[in-house]
């Protein structure tokens, strides 16, 4: 760990969007001046800092946003900070105000952008998880994750009532390119038939024999949630080879960017609070390439390079509630 004294940390957001940014911004904000210290927004994530996009922040930047979707510092992907050019320019933006340490709101990519400009430039950064996927290791939830779930069920129960009334198979698709933590959560929780994620095999032949079922067994609602990133196609392809194969009647769903939006639950506010309060205590503490996360209730500090290198696995608990209740 090394020690140095902090007395002005940059806060940006960066990757793609999540509900509870906002709050995780506030937290940081506000404890940073409470523990006496001075902070900046930097806007457009990486962008903005290599733009030099900076401003300072008081309590008042922060009034009125813990309840908004979205981020008040806008979020952006940056192709100038991958190149070493890009982020010296980055650099030099950081110390034209007089900034000596980063919190990095974001996801995977973010982390490592992190890390590679400390190797190169040493500026201590600690990073906070929000990302909807929840594909971050060191945290059993990424901020974002609790929002994207409800607002994705939301539109399955809606879905549920049509598809009941009609005797009709549904194809859902939520995000989840390389993850299937929503897909399973709302599968779960929406009382899906069938659920499609990345992290399980998929078998079309197995899928359309329990599509014929469930005509048989007078199953009324007959949900197919399927993770964006499912090895048997999206929503659409899976709807086609099932209706090839079976002659069965479909709907596709795709829930898309609904699912970034919307306010933040109160989960949301609370994790984003809580890290965001932890990030900031742990740049004051001297620690640096370090995530902030919670794990089993406790805030815990993972060394940045695990959060991307070790992979946090789905829960198998819910993979099993989904074969023995979707009967
Ligand atoms: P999400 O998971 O929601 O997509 P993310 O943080 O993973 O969020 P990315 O688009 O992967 O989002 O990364 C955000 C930005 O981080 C990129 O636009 C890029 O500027 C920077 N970045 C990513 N990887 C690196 C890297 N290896 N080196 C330097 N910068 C990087």
């Amino acid at each position: 760990m090394m020690k140095k004294e902090i007395e002005k940390i940059g806060v940006f957001t960066s990757g793609g969007d999540a509900p509870g940014m906002n709050a995780a911004v506030r937290a940081v904000v506000r404890t940073t001046l409470y523990h006496g210290k001075e902070v900046h927004g930097i806007k457009r994530g990486y962008r903005g800092m290599v733009e030099g996009e900076i401003e300072k922040m008081g309590p008042r930047s922060v009034s009125n946003i813990i309840q908004s979707g979205g981020t008040i510092l806008k979020t952006a992907r940056s192709e100038a900070f991958l190149t070493k050019e890009g982020r010296r320019k980055a650099y030099q933006s950081l110390m034209s105000h007089a900034i000596d340490a980063l919190a990095a709101i974001g996801g995977d990519g973010t982390f490592r952008g992190a890390v590679e400009f400390f190797d190169e430039f040493g500026v201590p950064v600690v990073g906070i998880p929000s990302t909807i996927d929840n594909d971050i290791y060191g945290t059993d939830f990424t901020i974002g994750f609790d929002t994207a779930v409800n607002t994705a069920l939301q539109s399955v129960d809606r879905i549920r009532d049509t598809a009941q009334s009609h005797d009709r198979v549904f194809l859902i698709e939520v995000m989840g390119r390389q993850a299937g933590f929503i897909g399973l959560a709302v599968g779960v929780s929406g009382g899906a038939e069938h659920i499609l994620i990345p992290e399980t095999k998929s078998d079309l032949d197995a899928l359309c024999e329990e599509a014929r079922s469930w005509a048989r067994r007078q199953k009324g609602s007959r949900i197919v949630i399927v993770s964006e990133g499912d090895e048997l196609g999206n929503a659409a392809e899976i709807g086609k080879k099932i209706a090839e194969r079976t002659g069965i009647d479909y709907r596709v769903c795709v829930l898309g960017h609904t699912q970034r939006g919307g306010s933040p639950t109160a989960r949301d506010r609370i994790l984003a609070s809580l890290l965001g309060k932890a990030a900031v205590e742990a740049l004051l503490d001297g620690e640096t390439n370090v995530m902030v996360g919670e794990v089993n209730g406790e805030v815990v500090r993972t060394p940045l390079r695990e959060t991307w290198e070790k992979k946090k696995p789905i829960d198998d608990r819910l993979v099993q509630l989904r074969e023995i209740l979707s009967r």
